[in-house]
């Protein structure tokens, strides 16, 4: 038996992301004996305290309205799912790809969109709050527990994979990584893969979430092709089964079709445009991964019907008020009086407003608060400003 350790890229694309041509990690290090560079950053964030704390942040619904409902972890753990099998029948790095949609919601506040805009309103004047950026944060800074580098140093497509998004004046700062917000261009294929795997299961959670928890009905969405279509093929051959099993049976449909139109396009776009290699893909104009035009306008159609019928439904609403309330008084408590903070969050505050003013002592208030899951929050929230409040 040989004891060489298999080479990493071997079997990959030549317009995947390769460990022989990667812009490395920020600290160099030495190789792992028998680990690949990417697979070493999936385990980072496995191991990382902000990866274990996603299990008590809200996708949707708040984790106390029910075990069967998704959390930011189980979330996460699906679009790796989704993105992995897409990556391994395209011959792109199946490790990376698991790095970036394990570590894409590292940055999410508690309670779910809602809390990310309390907390993006009371940063306001002081530089605002993006969740894409914050998980880029908790991974370059804020981990923290390597003796001999800040963060968890992953490899610079990891880092580039988890910023989806980024405002021109926050992607001016951060060099090379920001270079695609300001100058046009993509990320490698990995991370436009990663990217609509989030939105597949977005989606389609949602939708399974929703109808478990009685915000939809399957009536209301007869109206949504992508949905119907799936559940008259299923409910005509399975006309004996439970409405719970018919229902499992298209959401299970619908991330079928869409997966197989996401691959068959994507490997049709790649044969056509025959990218050299990952800096080809990076140069290009347009993401080379994506769907057909048809079932892209499916998938939206799907999006605005969750938009409109389930994340402004009066309960999620009701929710979101609640959310505010708490995010924007924990942050005023700890703004005015950071003693009130643990510790190392509290002496964070003193030595950043000494570097950067009122804009340091709020950005370690935020970091803290974002980094809370929903039921820390809640009862940091009924010790310090109102014990009275029910969620
Ligand atoms: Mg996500």
């Amino acid at each position: 038996m040989s004891t060489e350790f298999p080479d990493p890229d071997a079997g990959l694309a030549v317009y995947a992301a390769l460990q022989s041509t990667s812009r490395g990690r920020n600290f160099a290090e030495p190789p792992h004996p028998y680990r690949g560079e990417f697979q070493r950053d999936r385990d980072r964030i496995v191991h990382s305290g902000a990866f274990r704390r996603l299990v008590y942040k809200t996708q949707v619904f708040v984790n106390h309205e029910g075990d069967l409902y998704r959390t930011r972890l189980t979330h996460s753990l699906e679009v790796a799912q989704i993105a992995r099998t897409i990556a391994r029948a395209l011959d792109l790095n199946e490790q990376l790809v698991e790095a970036i949609c394990l570590a894409h919601d590292l940055g999410h506040t508690p309670f779910g969109h809602a809390g990310q805009d309390s907390l993006n309103a009371c940063m306001q004047d002081f530089g605002g709050f993006e969740h894409n950026l914050q998980s880029l944060r908790v991974v370059d800074e804020l981990e923290d527990k390597y003796a001999r580098f800040p963060g968890l140093n992953l490899s610079y497509e990891t880092r580039e994979g988890m910023l989806k998004h980024c405002s021109r004046r926050n992607a001016r700062e951060l060099g090379e990584l920001g270079k695609r917000f300001l100058e046009g261009g993509q990320p490698g294929l990995e991370a436009q893969l990663a990217n609509l795997a989030d939105e597949i299961a977005d989606n389609h959670h949602d939708v399974d979430d929703g109808l478990r928890a009685g915000l939809l009905s399957i009536d209301d969405l007869s109206s949504v092709a992508l949905f119907s279509d799936q559940f008259d093929i299923v409910s005509s051959e399975f006309s004996d089964s439970s409405e719970r099993v018919l229902t499992h049976e298209t959401v299970r449909g619908m991330i079928n079709r869409i997966v197989t139109d996401l691959l068959d396009t994507s490997r049709a776009a790649l044969n056509l445009a025959r990218p050299a290699d990952i800096e080809d893909v990076r140069g290009r104009p347009r993401p080379l991964i994506g769907f057909s035009p048809e079932v892209y306008e499916e998938h939206r159609a799907l999006k605005r019907f969750l938009q409109k019928s389930l994340y402004r439904h009066e309960r999620v609403l009701s929710m979101t008020e609640r959310a505010d309330k708490i995010v924007t008084g924990l942050f005023d408590v700890y703004f005015s009086d950071p003693a009130t903070m643990p510790e190392e969050h509290a002496t964070k505050v003193v030595t950043w407003e000494q570097e950067l003013g009122d804009a340091g002592r709020a950005r370690a208030v935020a970091d803290y608060v974002a980094g809370m899951t929903d039921r820390y929050a809640l009862s940091a929230y009924h010790r310090l400003v109102d014990a009275t409040l029910k969620f």
